[in-house]
């Protein structure tokens, strides 16, 4: 294992009922490395970022955070290393935006409160919601209820932050202010692995793209290889669809 690696996945197997859905996925990421994962509907996307936190336990294959392999017996001090951003946010809708950003601090890194509080504003500041502290999610739109579940994923400190398609249940008006954060978080030198149909912040944002389809990584490279002369047909096919 290159021990310069915040995460390294290697040869990660998964199938389920006979149907191979991951047949062998590798990467490595470093420190402050941003990776966009694309690929069509189906090809195991979703399923190779749930692997790397054990939501989906994987049937093969090793993943090591910062050195330490994730294993089932050390996952929950793993989960809390690695924020995980879902497509649907994901809040706690009974709470308000401030403990939805701090409970997490408190209940599984032991915050103190006062440290938790003052770190949680931090962050929602950090996305741009400081004045909505006290709402609850179901007053927010969901960019904000986006924005609010990037933070909460901010305050643990993550050493790795994994968003599965972020900007897919937002209205078209909502996706740039969530596609911003992000943008934002890239260029302050965040770790991130960012499922996404969003070929602007792809491009922008991504030191390097990998490309998925059935269960194999087809090709990966730097924006500007993939999206100017791909040499695998498949990849070139999949951008000219959706870029
Ligand atoms: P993507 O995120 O790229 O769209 P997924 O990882 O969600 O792909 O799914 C890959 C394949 O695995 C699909 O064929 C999907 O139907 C199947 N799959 C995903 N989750 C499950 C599950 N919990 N049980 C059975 N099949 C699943
Ligand atoms: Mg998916």
């Amino acid at each position: 294992m290159a021990d310069d690696l915040i995460l390294d996945v290697q040869d990660v197997k998964k199938a389920y009922d006979g149907l191979e859905v991951l047949k062998g996925i590798g990467f490595g990421l470093r420190k402050g490395e941003t990776k966009v994962l694309i690929g069509p509907s189906g090809s195991g996307k979703s399923t190779l970022l749930r692997c790397i936190n054990h939501l989906t336990v994987p049937d093969a294959g090793r993943i090591y955070l910062n050195g330490d392999e994730v294993l089932d017996t050390n996952i929950d001090a793993m989960r809390a290393r690695m924020g995980f951003v879902f497509q649907d946010f994901n809040l706690f809708s009974h709470l308000t935006v401030l403990d939805n950003v701090r409970i997490c601090q408190i209940k599984v890194n032991g915050t103190e409160k006062a440290a938790a509080t003052q770190r949680a504003h931090r962050e929602l500041e950090r996305v741009g919601l400081s004045d909505k502290a006290d709402a609850y999610p179901a007053e927010l739109s969901g960019g904000q209820q986006q924005r609010v579940s990037i933070a909460r994923a901010l305050a643990m400190d993550p050493d790795v932050l994994l968003f599965d398609e972020p900007t897919s249940a937002l209205d078209p008006e909502l996706t740039g202010e969530v596609v911003r954060v992000m943008q934002q978080l890239a260029a302050e030198g965040m770790t991130m692995v960012v499922v996404t149909h969003e070929m602007s912040f792809a491009r922008q944002a991504a030191d390097e793209i990998i490309f998925m389809e059935d269960g194999h990584i087809i090709e990966q490279g730097p924006p500007e290889t993939m999206f100017t002369d791909s040499t695998h047909e498949r990849t070139r096919a999949f951008l000219n669809v959706i870029a």
